[in-house]
């Protein structure tokens, strides 16, 4: 049933370029923005065997956020990469979040649930199925699963493994205005919950540096 739906939806090359072409019309890209992010994302590939040609746009005037798209595209907002600035090891932790997103296909689930649920006004037949997805999608496990990820390639990619806690501390800080971190929290679990994952995380990468 699902594997039927999704061939009606589409590929994911299709649909992400569609996507990406519709932000870029309100969001213009900025391509030096992008090819000064675009080697943090290459080594991270590299250090981790993941073969998939992924690339990085950064984008104008798009609120505080980076976002993994389906199928081969991670998308930073401008202010976020400039929140970065000089902060190399921060801004590879969070391009290795994405990239752990498109890796493990959870970009790719959520594009196919909300095209699902797009179609359920069309056909309630298709409700159960997209509930099931929507749930597995929106479990706030693939937010941790990606954290735990990103620490790990920064890791073998020889970026600083606290570089994540130290992006959420920052973030909590209030370095940032109140409405930017709400928006911010809406698409993913709070921070206190995260960090304390994360410094799990890291915690037994120190135990065990060769995992
Ligand atoms: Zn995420």
């Amino acid at each position: 049933m699902l594997s039927l739906l999704w061939n009606l939806i589409g590929d994911d090359s299709a649909a992400e370029s569609k996507a990406l072409a519709g932000m870029l019309k309100e969001h213009p890209e900025l391509p030096d923005w992008s090819g000064a992010v675009q080697p943090l994302l290459d080594r991270l590939r590299h250090y981790n065997g993941i073969q998939r040609q992924v690339v990085c746009r950064v984008l104008s005037g798009m609120p505080f956020n980076a976002l993994a798209l389906s199928h081969k595209t991670i998308v930073l907002a401008e202010s976020l990469v400039d929140f970065c600035r000089g902060q190399t090891h921060q801004m590879a932790f969070v391009v290795a979040h994405e990239l752990s997103h498109i890796h493990r296909g959870h970009a790719r689930e959520q594009s196919r649930a909300t095209a699902m649920a797009g179609m359920l006004a069309a056909n309630p037949l298709f409700a159960i199925g997209v509930k099931t997805l929507l749930n597995r999608v929106c479990s706030r496990e693939n937010e941790f699963e990606a954290d735990r990820d990103a620490i790990a390639f920064c890791h073998r990619a020889g970026y600083s493994v606290q570089a994540g806690a130290e992006f959420l501390e920052r973030l909590r800080s209030g370095e940032l205005p109140n409405g930017v971190i709400q928006q911010l929290m809406s698409t993913h679990p709070p921070l206190s919950e995260r960090l304390a994952e994360m410094r799990g995380g890291t915690e037994r990468l120190r135990a065990n540096p060769t995992e």
